[in-house]
């Protein structure tokens, strides 16, 4: 019997998730369906349940604007979603509990490796403190960075993200103004270049060697993407690669297979 999956969101109709989830399943030979599906703004426990009981989903993910409360709601966690304080998958175990995880975290990582990004003994700095920041803090950690520097328009979030990841390793937080030196890798988590801006930074955070990487994409440069090339930095690259990799250990969370991402992401780039 075909296994039925969906990303649910508000709104979902441009999700890109059913055409690569459709592209994996194709390529590993699994015999599922996914589909997107709109849940109304207040009904997120009750649509978690319909989902499970009468259209009998295997599994979910989750997107924009529920991955906070379905943190809450999920009956057991793994260790990167209670830290990330947010989820992107749901797994329908079988005795009835919804296990939820955050994939988002690995995408950005598996990304930042795919585009030789190295992360250790580096000065990392993280542009934003919502739920995409938080998400990557403690997989950005595990690969043993000098220092993050979380920078946020709103410092206070920054500084409680800070404190909040503090056993991680060396993690400092404040507001844009209190951005010092350059950096090597610097990861723009804000929801600026959604509307053509970017953040309030002195262009000497960037060095000739500096690799950027912009969690949004679009079919063209993103004004980050934009900003930083000005700068002649040694590496641009956009959030599509981070989508496709978080949407890849989502689909091995439930499969126990690993597609190919690389092709994945070229068809998504050719129909951009
Ligand atoms: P949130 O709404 O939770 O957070 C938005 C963040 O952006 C806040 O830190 C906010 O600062 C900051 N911000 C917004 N506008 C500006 C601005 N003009 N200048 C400076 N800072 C600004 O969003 P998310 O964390 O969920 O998402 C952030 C981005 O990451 C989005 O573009 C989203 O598309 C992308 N994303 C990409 C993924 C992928 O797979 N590629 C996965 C998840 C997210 P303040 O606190 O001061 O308001």
């Amino acid at each position: 019997m075909t296994d039925k999956y969906a990303v649910i969101g508000h709104p979902i109709k441009h999700s890109k998730s059913p055409f690569i989830h459709a592209e994996f399943a194709r390529q590993c030979q699994q015999d599922i369906e996914y589909t997107a599906i709109e849940v109304p703004l207040d009904a997120l426990a009750s649509s978690l349940q319909q989902l499970r009981d009468v259209l009998k989903l295997k599994g979910i993910n989750i997107t924009v604007p529920f991955k906070e409360q379905a943190w809450e709601l999920a009956d057991n966690l793994s260790d990167r979603a209670r830290r990330a304080g947010a989820i992107n998958t749901l797994i329908f175990e079988q005795d009835g509990t919804m296990s939820g995880d955050n994939t988002d975290g690995i995408g950005l990582c598996r990304d930042l490796e795919n585009h030789d990004i190295v992360l250790k003994d580096k000065r990392i700095l993280l542009i934003g403190a919502g739920g995409a920041a938080r998400g990557v803090i403690s997989p950005l950690m595990a690969y043993q960075p000098a220092e993050l520097f979380i920078a946020n328009r709103t410092a206070s979030k920054a500084n409680n993200l800070a404190e909040l990841f503090s056993d991680l390793g060396e993690v400092q937080g404040g507001g844009l103004t209190d951005v010092d030196g350059h950096f090597d890798v610097i990861i723009n988590a804000t929801a600026a270049s959604l509307h053509g801006e970017i953040p309030d930074l002195p262009t000497s955070i960037f060095t000739n060697q500096s690799c950027c990487y912009d969690m949004m994409y679009a079919d063209t440069d993103t004004a980050f993407i934009e900003w930083a090339k000005k700068q002649n930095v040694s590496k641009t690259v956009d959030g599509l690669g981070m989508l496709v990799e978080q949407a890849a250990e989502a689909f091995y969370l439930w499969r126990k297979v690993r597609p190919d991402t690389h092709s994945v992401m070229q068809k998504l780039r050719d129909n951009m």
